[in-house]
């Protein structure tokens, strides 16, 4: 079977998605052979207890890639609903793009508690991994996760001659913001102070969206 373009996979809450996602994903368009990259809201994350309307959440999300020609919304986790699973994620994919190597896009954070996924090992298996690494930052992954590294470390050309399997790392432009700090801000009463740093951390369409729908005041 021939090999499609890769496509890349950026899973997240997006609860709100900022800057940091946005980056996160141009530079891995700069620095990867990727045809596209999806953006897949998660239904209810496995790792998080509380968060906000999945309708909300990606509304937020088609808002900030708009502009984005190689950016997209993938609602198949937010379609299927319940506790979004990556690995159920790549096996709906993968029957819809059976060519293309699928590529999971994430930060040095989420890579080094990779072996926390369910069936981490099938993920692995079924997509590649692209790691972006943050400035000066380290990766500190468990012995699991170092293990995988060393054995599937490879350049960014491998992404194109295999559906899945290997891992490549890539630089990113740090952005120093996370949605927990957004949120944090969002539910602080109004300052001039507030605003400025929001408005570095998040596109101003999706905050005029969080403001109308009064998001986050609590
Ligand atoms: P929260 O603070 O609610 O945990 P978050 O800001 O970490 O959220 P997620 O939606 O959980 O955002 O993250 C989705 C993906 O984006 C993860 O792979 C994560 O590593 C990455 N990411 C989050 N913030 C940044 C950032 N500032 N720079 C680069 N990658 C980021």
């Amino acid at each position: 079977m021939g090999v499609g373009a890769p496509i890349g996979l950026l899973g997240g809450s997006f609860d709100p998605i900022h800057n940091g996602h946005l980056q996160l994903g141009r530079d891995a368009l700069k620095q990867l052979p990727l045809q596209e990259v999806r953006f897949i809201p998660a239904a209810q994350p496995w790792q998080k207890a509380r968060i906000t309307a999945a309708e909300y959440r990606a509304r937020m999300v088609q808002l900030a890639i708009a502009g984005e020609p190689r950016f997209a919304l993938d609602m198949h986790e937010i379609e299927r609903g319940g506790v979004s699973y990556t690995i159920d994620t790549l096996h709906a994919l993968r029957s819809a793009l059976p060519d293309h190597p699928l590529v999971l896009i994430m930060g040095t954070d989420q890579f080094a508690r990779l072996d926390t996924w369910r069936d981490w090992r099938e993920v692995v298996d079924l997509a590649h991994i692209a790691v972006a690494r943050r400035g000066a930052a380290a990766l500190a992954p468990s012995a699991n996760v170092h293990c995988l590294l060393d054995a599937r470390r490879s350049k960014p050309s491998a992404l194109t001659s295999s559906r899945g399997g290997s891992i490549v790392e890539f630089a990113m432009t740090p952005v120093d913001v996370s949605a927990t700090e957004v949120r944090r801000l969002l539910s602080e009463s109004e300052s001039a102070e507030k605003a400025q740093r929001l408005s570095a951390m998040v596109p101003a369409v999706v905050l005029d969206y969080i403001d109308s729908h009064r998001l986050y005041r609590t």
